[in-house]
């Protein structure tokens, strides 16, 4: 796809799943260097980067419910999960000798400063890292969603979904050896299809603010600027 000059501001999308790396849960350390050194790069080449990190390594709002806890209180654990990634993320950044604040969609000021659009851009224009955790700071939401909310308020360029295959296939590519990837799809395609890579009210917010979305793979070192530059396999949701 295009050239990296046309991703100048993106928001990267990591699941808390990217973050365990091989541990059974919570997180990976060399994992997480790994990552953060990756954010580090592609912000030191001058791309502007928010980060929106998910907390399903810890803990998930359904699954919370399925086990009796009500739902709007088990997103609320969710969306402290969130916040634990951002600490550690935003600890692994600054690690790599980049500035990184992590922003706080659920206000704990004695831990993190609250998410503000304003905070965000002043960050950004800084040259920090912003990681923007705690999801929307409602329940009902994933923070597939939060990603594409935050791209739509800080005008992002792109959404890069950070995910465990290099783009979206017809089928579960893990179980499936007949399963091909998608070079590029619209968002109505991504709706109609039903496609497990990001929720419906994620890609209708994107479809409706034209943000587009590159599905990639976080499994290698570099892989977020070869997602930036164009130089990796993915998929690109784009109008
Ligand atoms: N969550 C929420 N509102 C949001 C974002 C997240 O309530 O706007 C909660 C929800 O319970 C979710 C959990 O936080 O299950 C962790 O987020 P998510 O499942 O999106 O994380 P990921 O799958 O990306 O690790």
């Amino acid at each position: 796809h295009a050239p990296t000059r046309r991703y100048r501001r993106v928001v990267v999308k990591l699941s808390g799943e990217a973050l365990q790396g091989s541990a059974p849960h919570g997180l990976d350390a060399a994992t997480l260097a790994r990552i953060a050194a990756d954010l580090a790069n592609a912000a030191a080449a001058g791309h502007e980067i928010a980060v929106v990190v998910g907390g399903g390594n810890f803990f998930r709002g359904i699954k919370g419910a399925d086990s009796g806890i009500e739902r709007a209180r088990a997103d609320s654990i969710g969306m402290l999960a969130t916040v634990m990634n951002g600490l550690a993320l935003e600890q692994a950044v600054e690690g790599q000798g980049r500035a990184a604040r992590c922003l706080s969609a659920v206000p704990m000021p004695s831990v993190c400063e609250s998410f503000s659009r304003r905070a965000a851009l002043h960050h950004l224009d800084k040259g920090r890292v912003v990681i923007a955790a705690g999801g929307t700071g409602n329940p009902f939401f994933t923070t597939d969603t939060g990603a594409v909310l935050r791209a739509a308020e800080l005008s992002a360029d792109a959404v890069l979904k950070a995910t465990q295959v290099d783009g979206v296939y017809t089928a579960d590519p893990k179980r499936d050896s007949s399963a091909t990837r998608y070079e590029r799809l619209t968002h109505d395609e991504a709706i109609a299809k039903n496609l497990a890579v990001m929720d419906t009210a994620a890609f209708a917010l994107a479809r409706e603010n034209k943000i587009p979305i590159i599905v990639f793979s976080i499994a290698e070192e570099g892989a977020i600027a070869g997602a930036l530059a164009g130089t990796s396999r993915a998929t690109l949701v784009a109008p």
